[in-house]
């Protein structure tokens, strides 16, 4: 076999392999749609590859270089629907199909051409540098790109202009005297490597991509509440250590509101499991509503739910906290018996100066305490230098 000819072979294994890849990373809902295109244009790459391979055997090959151009360019086009789908755009049916239906007659028309014109060459060349160019465009709109998207971006843009600079190759090293021949030359070396190279890069690259998605999404199920679709223990308190290291220079202002619902083991068991989630919805429900984006709301226990507050002093967070106890306490809940009344408890901290946030947690939690003491459905503030420990916390809860 000649060199080419190995390449040739290699690249419809690494297709191959990039198809079953990308086939099991379909089976994650989150990427099955892109992952799908990508799957059928690394299957087409294949069969791409071998109607190439059969051009050297073949008596007339002209079936086999124009089969071997429509499918690769095909490829090409579900790549970029597989792209789209990715980045959550449409898929530009209207290009993909446009350049599909330019190129393939074009491709037909030029196979009598000299196989010496470089204008063949770039006729031949040019709807593969519009595929990735349409490729790269679609990367280049991403709303808010990371470096991975845009190192995609560029190697697509590149993998593109590698087309235009092979009709210089062809015509430098020559494709052969018959299309039979073109796997024994030189070029075809050359341009089966950098097919290869590119096909590794770009296909690796959006592995990556599609992985980064199922594994963000998957962080994002693992800090996030079901049943109120707020923060969880875990995303709270990670989102917490993020704002912590924010807050911590310049010392900026900063407060955090506890909030646990009152005497609800009594709400479970007189109206039952199922009306006490309704409950524990139409709270959060509340928070969602008073909270803005730079706030962190989280259900950190089961009837027990946090804010923190970034910027905001504990005078004001006070005013937070009562407006969300009064809008509560006053909330008809859906769903739930109109003699149900649920109501709430508040406790509110300030970020000192000396302390850290779970200082800050602590000494809101005391407050917490003493809102309960009070008689429930109030808010309390913490005293500002007020570290207490679990000892105090247990004198305050019993009194
Ligand atoms: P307090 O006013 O002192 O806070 O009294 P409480 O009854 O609210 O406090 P306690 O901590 O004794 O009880 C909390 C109850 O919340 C017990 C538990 O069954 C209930 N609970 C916890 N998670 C859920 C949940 O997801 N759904 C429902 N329906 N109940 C829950
Ligand atoms: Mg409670
Ligand atoms: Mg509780």
């Amino acid at each position: 076999m000649s060199q080419a000819g190995y390449i040739l072979a290699i690249n419809i294994l690494v297709a191959g392999l990039f198809a079953s890849a990308f086939a099991w990373a379909a089976t994650y809902e989150k990427v099955s749609r892109p992952a799908r295109w990508i799957v059928a244009g690394f299957l087409l790459g294949m069969a791409s590859f071998g109607a190439e391979w059969l051009i050297a055997v073949a008596d007339d090959a002209r079936f086999f270089v124009f089969a071997s151009f429509a499918l690769s360019i095909t490829a090409f086009a579900l790549f970029d629907a597989g792209l789209a789908r990715a980045y959550r755009q449409p898929i530009p049916w209207t290009l993909l199909l446009g350049i599909l239906a330019v190129s393939l007659p074009l491709n037909l028309a030029i196979y009598d051409m000299p196989r010496t014109s470089p204008v063949r060459d770039v006729l031949y060349q040019f709807p593969y540098f519009l595929m990735q160019m349409v490729g790269a465009w679609i990367v280049a709109r991403a709303k808010s790109p990371r470096p991975l998207d845009k190192a995609l971006g560029v190697l697509l843009a590149v993998s593109g202009l590698q087309f235009l600079v092979k009709p210089y190759l062809a015509v430098a090293f020559g494709t052969g005297d018959r299309p039979q021949a073109y796997v024994d030359t030189f070029y075809a070396v050359l341009s089966q490597s950098m097919g290869a190279v590119l096909i590794v890069a770009v296909g690796l690259m959006m592995l990556v991509i599609l992985l980064r998605d199922v594994l963000a999404e998957a962080t994002v199920r693992s800090e996030t509440d079901p049943l109120t679709g707020l923060l969880n223990r875990r995303g709270f308190e990670q989102r917490a250590r993020t704002i912590a290291q924010r807050l911590a220079t310049p010392k900026l202002p900063a407060s955090i509101v506890i909030c646990d619902l009152d005497h609800f083991k009594s709400v479970n068991d007189r109206f039952g499991h199922a009306v006490g989630d309704k409950v524990i919805s139409a709270f959060a429900k509340q928070l969602h509503d008073a909270v803005s984006e730079n706030h962190i709301a989280g259900r950190i226990g089961g009837e027990e739910f946090a804010v923190i507050l970034p910027g905001v002093d504990g005078a004001s967070a006070r005013l937070f906290a009562e407006g969300i106890r009064s809008a509560f306490a006053a909330a008809a809940i859906e769903g739930a018996p109109t003699d149900l009344r649920p109501t709430a408890s508040f406790g509110v901290a300030e970020l000192t100066r000396t302390d850290t946030l779970s200082d800050m947690l602590r000494r809101a939690d005391l407050a917490l305490y003493e809102a309960k003491d009070a008689g429930r459905d109030c808010v309390r503030v913490a005293r500002p230098y007020f570290s207490g420990g679990s000892e105090e916390r247990r004198a305050l809860r019993d009194g």
